[in-house]
C-alpha cells in the first residue's frame, strides 16, 4: 500500500501474513529506544544482554500486534467476511476484509476484537512480569522487557479505542450508529468526521511538542500518525461515495461506442498495424463477425508480439484474445461492479454484450467522468440502501 512491496512471513486459516517494507523503519526505531532505554536504567547489563533483550522486546511486540490484527480477521472470518492479508507497516498493523461487515453487529464484533485481544495481552505480560520478577537472574531481565509490553499493549488498546473513523473505536461508533441511523453511508461520514477530528488533535499537539516542547522526534511522529488516519478517513468517504454513484449506474447507459475499433478476424497483422498508427489513438480492437457477435479481441500488445517477419501472413484470429478468455459485461451490469471486475484484471475498457452481440464498451475514463459529473452537480443518486438489520 506505500509502494514499497511487502515480504510474506507466512500464513494462518488462509489469511496471509506480511511485512510492508516500510516496517523496517519502525521495527529499527522501537528496537534502538528500547535498547537505549535498558542501556539507561540497567547498567549493570552487559551490552549483549540489553541489545538481545531490546531485538526479542520489539519482536515481542510486533508479535502482538500482528495478534490484534488476527483478533479482527479470525472474528471477520467467522461472520463471513473474507480476510485477504495481514500486513505489519510503518503505522502498525493492517487487516485486509474483502469486504465491508453486511450488519452493524458485525461491523461491532470485528472492531471490538483487535482492542480486546491487546487488553487481554497486556493483562497476560504484565502477569508474566510479576511472576518472572521474583525468578532472579534472567527472570529480572525478562520481567523488565514483560512489563514494557504490558504497558505498551494496553497503551494500543486505549489509542484504538479513540472514536474516530478508521481507528477500531471508530469503527464500533460506525457499528452503533449505522444500527441507530439505519444509514451506512451516515454512519461513514459521521465516524470519519470524528476521526478526522482525532487527526487534527494528533497534529496539533505534534507540532506542539516539536516546536515548543522541544520533542522534535515524537511530535513529527504524532503529525505523521495523524495525517495518516486523517488521509486514511478522507479516503473511505471518498470511496463511499464512488461506490454509491457508480451502483446505481447501468454498464448499458454509460457504454461508448466501439464501431470504429471493430475489426475481422480475416484482416492480416500488417494490415491492422498500419491501420492502428493511421486510427491514432486507438490501443483495442474488437474481432467481430459479420453478425457483429465479439469473436476476440486484439491490442497493440498482441500486434507487437508478432514478429515483423510474420505481420503480412497471420490473421487477426490467430492472434486475438478469443471471448470466452475476456471479461465481459452485460448491459445491466452496474458501473461499481465494472470497475472492480476492471482492476481485478488490470485493463480500462470492458466490452458490453447482449446474446453474444458486442454493443458498446464501458471504460475507465467513462467511469470517472460520470463520478466527477455526479459530485459537480452535488445530487446524491437514489442507490440502493445498504441492508441494516
Ligand atoms: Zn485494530
Amino acid at each position: 500500500m506505500f509502494g514499497g512491496g511487502a515480504w510474506s512471513i507466512g500464513r494462518i486459516a488462509s489469511i496471509e501474513l506480511a511485512v510492508d517494507h516500510t516496517w523496517v523503519i519502525i521495527f529499527l526505531l522501537v528496537t534502538l529506544s528500547l535498547g537505549a532505554r535498558f542501556q539507561f536504567s540497567h547498567e549493570s547489563w552487559s551490552t549483549l544482554l540489553t541489545w538481545s533483550t531490546a531485538v526479542a522486546t520489539s519482536a515481542l511486540f510486533f508479535a502482538s500486534i500482528l495478534l490484534h490484527e488476527l483478533g479482527h480477521s479470525l472474528v471477520a472470518q467467522r461472520l463471513g467476511v473474507r480476510v485477504r492479508s495481514i500486513t505489519l507497516f510503518i503505522f502498525g498493523g493492517l487487516a485486509q476484509l474483502d469486504s465491508e461487515p453486511r450488519r452493524p453487529r458485525d461491523e461491532l464484533l470485528i472492531a471490538a476484537a483487535g482492542p480486546l485481544v491487546s487488553v487481554f495481552l497486556g493483562l497476560a505480560f504484565v502477569l508474566a512480569s510479576r511472576v518472572s520478577a521474583g525468578a532472579g537472574g534472567l527472570g529480572a531481565v525478562a520481567a523488565e522487557s514483560f512489563a514494557w509490553l504490558g504497558r505498551i499493549n494496553l497503551i494500543v488498546a486505549a489509542f484504538n479505542v479513540v472514536p474516530g473513523f478508521p481507528l477500531d473505536g471508530g469503527r464500533v461508533l460506525r457499528g452503533i450508529l449505522w444500527g441507530v441511523t439505519g444509514s451506512f453511508e451516515r454512519a461513514t461520514a459521521i465516524a470519519a468526521f470524528s476521526g478526522s477530528l482525532f487527526a487534527y488533535a494528533l497534529i496539533g499537539s505534534g507540532i506542539f511538542a516539536a516546536l515548543l516542547a522541544g520533542q522534535l522526534l515524537g511530535g513529527l511522529w504524532l503529525v505523521f500518525i495523524g495525517w495518516f488516519l486523517l488521509s486514511a478517513a478522507r479516503a473511505t468517504v471518498d470511496q463511499m461515495m464512488i461506490e454509491r454513484i457508480l451502483e446505481v449506474a447501468r454498464a448499458g447507459d454509460a457504454m461508448e461506442s466501439v464501431r470504429d475499433a471493430c475489426v475481422s478476424g480475416s484482416e492480416t497483422v500488417a494490415e491492422l498495424a498500419s491501420e492502428a498508427v493511421l486510427r491514432r489513438g486507438l490501443r483495442t480492437f474488437y474481432v467481430v463477425d459479420s453478425q457483429g457477435r465479439l469473436r476476440g479481441l486484439v491490442t497493440l500488445k498482441e500486434l507487437a508480439q508478432v514478429p515483423t517477419g510474420e505481420r503480412g501472413t497471420l490473421c487477426l484470429e490467430d492472434v486475438m484474445i478469443p471471448v470466452d478468455r475476456l471479461e465481459v459485461l452485460a448491459p445491466d451490469d452496474d458501473g461499481w461492479a465494472a470497475l472492480r471486475r476492471m482492476s481485478e484484471r488490470a485493463v480500462n475498457q470492458l466490452p458490453i454484450l447482449e446474446d453474444g452481440r458486442l454493443l458498446g464498451a464501458l471504460t475507465r475514463e467513462r467511469l470517472l467522468a460520470l463520478v466527477q459529473a455526479q459530485l459537480a452537480l452535488g445530487t446524491q443518486p437514489a442507490g440502493p440502501a445498504r441492508r441494516a438489520d
